[in-house]
């Protein structure tokens, strides 16, 4: 197999641095006292940290609509647990919330306008209940079949087309157009596209529609829009305010291809319901045992904090008078039997006791000489600590003085809130993954698919599932089954997250983060604060992180988006991190849902200014879109949905910024191709759509393998070439680089052998080609291509010594042809009488013939050879000169014609009577 062997080259070395609002929602969530309050001018400006999101309120995902990515990122900032789903409208941006009413209420409150409501947790237990319904049928199929079994672009234009794609997504065809407008920063015109109706036709006949201005954190980026078009368009043409032209080819978007890599009886389809994290690990297991000889599974080292809980209860209502209580020992471990209560003595001046019998704790409250009672939360709190401190541990609420009376309250029973059957293990949880390869000693290159970083994405696991059974179904009778078993080294981890899973399927079904608990009593770490805990996964990683100073991670307990206390804090992240350090891993696919995005890194920026972290050069950027093609065809092979190309690109254009993400951290910290899959339409679509959203996605994913096989076994060397056009800067060229497969080319200007260490070609900004090098005519360029396979074009050794690589001398393709020369004069003194001196080199690459004229005689010298030179040192007879010219006339061949150069120069006047040194 060929190694990566210049993977590392590739990378720059990288400096460590630092509505619209709907009633529903409102009416729904908000009490009406909150619901009225202004809006303020600058949202989330002053949004505390926790949202004051309680544990028996109702979670729904609910529309946010922001006006632009200044806002979203305000937003970001708040915590708030969004979705992955971002859509540009013409009125904003609409991004999906997880969201209570209070959280709801606390948004308005910070100027956050709230628009439809999309998924309740009716919708969800509607899930549950069809899950279980959708396992009791398929258990009664089984009864039965058991039963049954025993009975029997244009150059000078200010405006550039950077994309125009074409594709059909069900019955609807569609034109996307992104284009680059000279005056995009400063104008805010929308500019017209003219699409022609065929190969043939004239612009316009296929209609026009507009596209508008795509600017965020103030930086326009590029104009974009698509529309619904009757007929396939071949050209476009985008006439600028200042009547600029531009034309470009419309590409087809993902088109099907005839031939189909499942060959004749591949099998699929190997979901039936959505599977609880124990149930995907038990169906890994089940898989490996019966395919011993080319699958194995592997126990993550780390192993999680656990589905499990200490046992808590908050007394009373008042928060001033309100005792919150924590079992020493886990609920299932014993906290869960313990009782509380608040007791009224009935008696006048009682003192304040505690009494533990068994698992039972009485707190007799103080009463004054009336009878009243007197006792604080704090000072119950205190009492309880006192002489109950070996069984719970009791505190005021979120930090409240606790200087409000208590209400007597009978025997409560502390509970750890956790409703999973027995079946679900309350131990810290081992993360299993299954490793799939004939040879799996390190020696193929390896793949890495992991899912269910976040709790509730409940599609992604599956497609993991779905992936293996077709890797380890097919390998008999398929021969590309095959061929990617034999030589990859496949990790499929199906749940990252087993806790926050479990939590998500019995218990808190909106739940994103895993199940640790990093808030205390002062930070909504009570009972009614249980599903706002957690670390979120996806940003507890090693680059770009909150801690580094990245945008989009939170450092509050009960954000959607907490980093975590430290990077690499949770034993979820460890485990990430050790399958991304198996030395063979190159590729990788962190599967999320929902949004159908498509995405790679940067996945982060720091604000204000948005500066991300280091872009992928133009040939790591080439190889992701290339790859990315491919997959996204798989995707769309099962049912004919696409993913639109504006939801294709490194997350932090297309999404918003993710500090800390895991795909960020593999391909930063560890050089793999990381991708990120956002699969389907909502966490926990209805099963009919979840097990579409699974072909679709398992399409892709194998797809992934493919490309992985294909670099793998890549040993053809790209080619490359250089285009040279007329340059707006006089005296130069304007030069571009294209080469035959993504690749990345390396050159010198200064005539010096290019290496991996000479400048790399660079991507000409968001989204677009190559830049565009602007060198002064003349120059030679040295240069060679390489690519993601280590191949180099012509086999040349750029650490080596020869000189195979590509070069080429700079002319300007519209000016005449030259022979070019360089002519030097100089006026000089000697013994006391004045010399005009002419020097013509030759810097053509054939030999040329050269006449030497000036006021004092001429010369013609032939044949002068590649870099020699003519010269005449001409004598005026006289003490001085005036100031004059010489004039050389080059005669050479140039591209097989005889071309004549004339070149005149300059001398100064020279006095030799006057310089006394020539005077002697
Ligand atoms: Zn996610």
């Amino acid at each position: 197999m060929s190694e990566l062997r210049t993977r590392s080259r590739w990378r720059r070395r990288i400096p460590f641095s630092a509505a619209l609002a709907a009633g529903t929602a409102v009416l729904l969530l908000v009490s009406p006292a909150s619901a009225v309050v202004p809006q303020t001018a600058a949202p989330g400006a002053d949004t505390p940290a926790d949202l004051g999101r309680l544990a028996d309120e109702q979670t729904s995902v609910i529309e946010v609509v922001v006006a632009d990515t200044t806002e979203l990122d305000a937003l970001v900032a708040t915590g708030v647990d969004l979705d992955h789903h971002v859509h540009h409208t013409a009125d904003g941006i609409v991004v999906h919330a997880v969201v209570t009413g209070n959280e709801v209420a606390t948004l308005t409150r910070a100027g956050f306008t709230f628009g439809k409501v999309l998924h309740t947790e009716e919708d969800a237990q509607d899930r549950i209940a069809e899950r279980e319904a959708t396992i009791a049928a398929h258990l009664a199929d089984n009864r039965e079949f058991s039963g049954a079994a025993v009975a029997a672009r244009s150059a000078a234009s200010d405006v550039k087309i950077i994309r125009a794609d074409y594709y059909t997504s069900g019955d609807t065809q569609v034109l996307s157009v992104e284009a680059k407008w000279a005056q995009g920063q400063t104008a805010a015109t929308a500019l017209t596209v003219e699409r022609d109706s065929g190969p043939g036709t004239e612009f316009g006949s296929g209609g026009t529609q507009n596209i508008t201005r795509f600017v965020d954190a103030g930086v326009y980026l590029y104009h974009r829009g698509a529309a619904q078009v009757t007929s396939r368009p071949d050209y476009v043409r985008i006439t600028s305010p200042t009547g600029d032209v531009a034309v470009a080819k419309v590409h087809e978007w993902l088109p099907i291809p005839d031939t189909d890599p499942e060959g004749p009886g591949y099998q699929k389809d190997f979901v039936t319901s959505y599977l609880t994290p124990t149930e995907l690990y038990d169906r890994i297991k089940a898989m490996s045992a019966q395919y011993p000889e080319i699958s194995e599974i592997v126990e993550l080292p780390h192993k999680t904090n656990g589905y499990r809980r200490k046992a808590q209860a908050v007394l009373g209502t008042a928060n001033a008078s309100r005792v919150g209580v924590d079992s020493l020992a886990w609920g299932h471990q014993g906290g869960n039997d313990i009782t509380v209560e608040l007791a009224n003595p009935g008696t006048a001046s009682a003192s304040l006791t505690v009494t533990v019998t068994g698992n039972q704790v009485r707190v007799g409250l103080a009463t004054d000489a009336a009878g009243t009672v007197t006792s604080t939360a704090a000072e119950v709190a205190a009492a309880l600590n006192a002489q109950a401190g070996t069984l719970v541990s009791a505190y005021t609420y979120r930090g409240n003085a606790g200087t409000g009376v208590v209400a007597p309250a009978a025997p409560t029973a502390l509970s750890d809130g956790l409703s999973a059957p027995t079946t679900v293990s309350r131990d810290p949880h081992t993360v299993y993954a299954i490793r799939i390869g004939k040879h799996r000693d390190g020696s193929k290159m390896g793949v890495l698919a992991y899912a269910q970083e976040h709790a509730r994405e409940w599609v992604p696991p599956l497609v993991t599932i779905e992936t293996a059974e077709r890797l380890l179904r097919n390998y008999a009778h398929d021969a590309n089954t095959r061929e990617l078993v034999d030589n990859l080294d496949i990790w499929i981890a199906p749940s990252i997250n087993p806790d926050g899973g479990h939590y998500s399927f019995y218990d808190f079904n909106s739940q994103r983060k895993n199940m640790t608990n990093h808030c205390t009593p002062e930070t909504s770490g009570d009972f009614l604060g249980r599903t706002s805990w957690g670390v979120d996964n996806n940003r507890n990683y090693t680059e770009y992180s909150l801690f580094d100073g990245y945008s989009g991670a939170s450092t509050s307990c009960t954000s959607g988006t907490y980093a975590g206390p430290d990077e690499l804090s949770e034993p979820e992240s460890r485990n990430v991190d050790w399958l991304a350090s198996r030395p063979n891993v190159k590729f990788s696919m962190n599967l999320h849902s929902s949004g159908n995005y498509f995405m790679w890194s940067p996945g982060s920026y720091a604000t204000p200014g948005r500066v991300s972290a280091p872009r992928p050069t133009l040939a790591e950027e080439s190889l992701f879109w290339g790859a990315s093609s491919r997959i996204l065809t798989a995707i769309k092979r099962h049912r004919n949905l696409a993913v639109t190309p504006a939801r294709t690109g490194p997350i932090a254009d297309v999404l918003y910024s993710a500090a800390g993400n895991s795909g960020d951290m593999l391909w930063y910290k560890y050089g793999i191709y990381a991708w990120n899959f956002e699969v389907g339409t909502s966490f926990q679509p209805t099963w009919t759509s979840a097990r579409e959203e699974t072909m679709e996605f398992s399409n892709g994913l194998v797809e992934m393998l493919r490309v992985a096989r294909d670099l793998d076994t890549d040993e053809s060397a790209p080619t490359s070439s250089v285009e040279v056009a007329t340059s707006a800067t006089e005296g130069s060229v304007d030069v571009t680089f294209s080469t035959s497969e993504p690749a990345a080319v390396f050159y010198t200007l200064d005539g010096s052998r290019p290496t991996f260490e000479s400048t790399l070609y660079g991507s000409g900004g968001i989204r677009e080609g190559g830049e565009t090098l602007t060198v002064p005519v003349g120059t030679t360029v040295h240069w060679f291509s390489v690519d993601a396979a280590g191949n180099v074009e012509r086999g040349y050794q750029p650490d080596g010594q020869d000189d195979n690589y590509n070069r080429k001398r700079l002319t300007d393709p519209n000016a005449a042809p030259e022979v070019p020369v360089t002519v030097t004069v100089q006026t000089r003194c000697v013994a006391g009488k004045a010399y005009v001196a002419v020097q013509a080199r030759n810097d053509h690459d054939a030999a040329v013939d050269v006449v030497l004229e000036s006021a004092y005689g001429q010369r013609s010298v032939s044949a002068v050879a590649p870099g020699a030179s003519a010269f005449q040192q001409f004598t005026t007879r006289a003490a001085s000169v005036p100031s004059g010219s010489a004039t050389v006339r080059a005669t050479g061949t140039v591209d097989g014609e005889s071309v004549t150069t004339v070149v005149t120069a300059d001398h100064a006047a020279v006095n030799c009577a006057a310089d006394p040194r020539q005077a002697q």
